[in-house]
């Protein structure tokens, strides 16, 4: 028998990580965790160790770990038909799937274009918005606008709209231009105001931009109330209210990057409910399969379909199509997924756990090295710093949050940093118990680094 040791090995040896330096690895007691199986928002290691998973697997599960009834989906599926293209021919799970995520999002949301994962559904929309505005006779608009420290995935069109460097730098004589504005974030105010005085100023930045270019800009995209790659960054739903005026008023499209946020992580079903507005676009992927399989789909509404809608020898068509579009397992899934959202009342029942989370992060604010708390939904960040009142951040080379990771995995908690942020995005079944487990793991395993760190 192959011993956990020896699958290690294999692994180093032949599996390259994702997002990691596979250096670190050499020689280091610190090695990839051998995950065996998962329950609830439990996983299990080989050598039987139970850790919490606070981030969800990468924020994508749901309904916690190896759920029963999606495994009898999962399955049934599988042995009807596991996969056929979408061109010419369909099957049920994508169309049940398409009628309830459209009835779902609700007017004027009419139209469901499948691909495979987060970036994908944003090159989708990227390449949509553009030829809408060709096809609208004006190719001229071909600028995206996006955020600094805006995420959108790793491929190199969804790339082009990011904004952080460690993503993009090297890739930037690769990428296409965009036109950047400073996003909203209210523990570093891009306008130096206090939350208590706060008329949502920065959204200046973007009227400033659009009243000078907005003939040439096609589209904004963001990512609805929460920057999540750049460390759980959070903005009031304000902002994409104004947001959305703004585009109305200088006719430019609204792409909303719900892949993180949608399926219940801000309390809701999308983002942009709490902001009471509705995007041109919006895309979806993370937690659409319960975090099972890759899937993803890049909504929109009859306002962009009916202008691809035409004769075929008009070369109007939307020529972008992945292999595995509409896969039958994933979108079965999906459905089975949603339905269990609505009959386990699963939005129903995130209040209380919304206000337990607010409650167990109040003690990490006495922390002498923790100079952020923030939360929005299911979601809750925690951001150390080196000084709390300059707000003095550690260095990337410090690696405090890969610290503080380091010390919660041996607390039984699945703590993955985002640089100096350690944040809690559980699956949604999560009990209030579990959550204060939780943010005991985190509060003690931050207390030990930060106080024994001397860099
Ligand atoms: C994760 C993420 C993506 C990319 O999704 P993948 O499935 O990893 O390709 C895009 N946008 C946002 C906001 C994300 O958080």
């Amino acid at each position: 028998m192959t011993t956990k040791e020896e699958w290690i090995e294999k692994d180093l040896k032949y599996v390259w990580h994702p997002d990691t330096q596979m250096k670190q690895y050499e020689g280091a007691d610190f090695k990839p965790i051998l995950i065996e199986r998962g329950e609830g928002v439990y996983l299990y290691d080989a050598d039987g160790n139970k850790y919490i998973d606070a981030v969800s697997s990468w924020w994508v599960n749901t309904l916690g770990h190896s759920n029963p009834k999606i495994n009898g989906v999962l399955t049934s599926q599988a042995q009807k038909i596991e996969h056929v293209l979408l061109a010419d021919f369909t099957h049920i799970p994508a169309i049940e799937l398409a009628e309830k995520l459209v009835k779902l999002a609700g007017a004027p949301f009419s139209k469901v274009f499948y691909s495979d994962d987060g970036s994908t559904a944003v090159e989708v929309a990227l390449k949509m918005a553009y030829q809408y505005w060709y096809q609208k006779g004006k190719p001229e608009k071909k600028y995206f606008v996006s955020m600094t420290e805006s995420y959108h995935g790793d491929t190199l069109g969804s790339v082009s709209v990011g904004g952080i460097d460690i993503y993009k730098k090297i890739f930037n004589p690769l990428v296409f231009e965009t036109l950047k504005v400073s996003a909203p974030f209210c523990y570093r105010c891009p306008k130096n105001k206090q939350q208590c005085e706060c008329n949502i100023d920065c959204i200046e930045d973007v009227e400033q931009l659009f009243s000078k270019k907005h003939s040439e800009i096609a589209a904004i995209i963001v990512e609805p109330l929460v920057q999540g790659a750049a460390g759980m960054r959070m903005y009031p739903a304000q902002y994409l209210t104004k947001l959305r005026a703004l585009c109305d008023k200088y006719d430019i499209l609204l792409i909303d990057d719900e892949v993180a946020m949608a399926f219940g992580r801000t309390g809701k079903y999308f983002a942009f409910e709490h902001a009471g507005i509705k995007p041109d676009i919006f895309c979806v992927a993370k937690g659409i399969t319960a975090g099972y399989i890759p899937l993803a789909a890049t909504v929109t509404t009859d306002k962009i379909y009916d202008a691809f809608y035409d004769d075929f020898s008009t070369l109007k068509t939307f020529y972008h199509g992945h292999s595995f579009t509409g896969n039958p397992v994933a979108c079965a899934v999906a459905v089975e997924n949603l339905k269990l959202m609505q009959q386990e009342h699963v939005i129903e029942s995130l209040p209380p756990k919304i206000e337990k989370l607010a409650k167990c992060l109040e003690q990490f604010k006495n922390l002498e090295h923790v100079g952020d708390v923030r939360q929005t939904g299911m979601i809750g960040a925690v951001e150390m710093v080196r000084n709390k009142s300059t707000k003095e951040p550690y260095d990337f080379n410090e690696r405090i949050g890969h610290k503080v990771f380091k010390q919660a995995l041996k607390l039984g908690a699945i703590l993955r940093p985002i640089g100096n942020v350690i944040y809690f995005m559980p699956p949604l079944i999560i009990k209030n118990e579990e959550i204060e487990q939780l943010t005991k793991i985190a509060y003690n395993a931050i207390k030990t680094v930060t106080e024994n760190y001397r860099g």
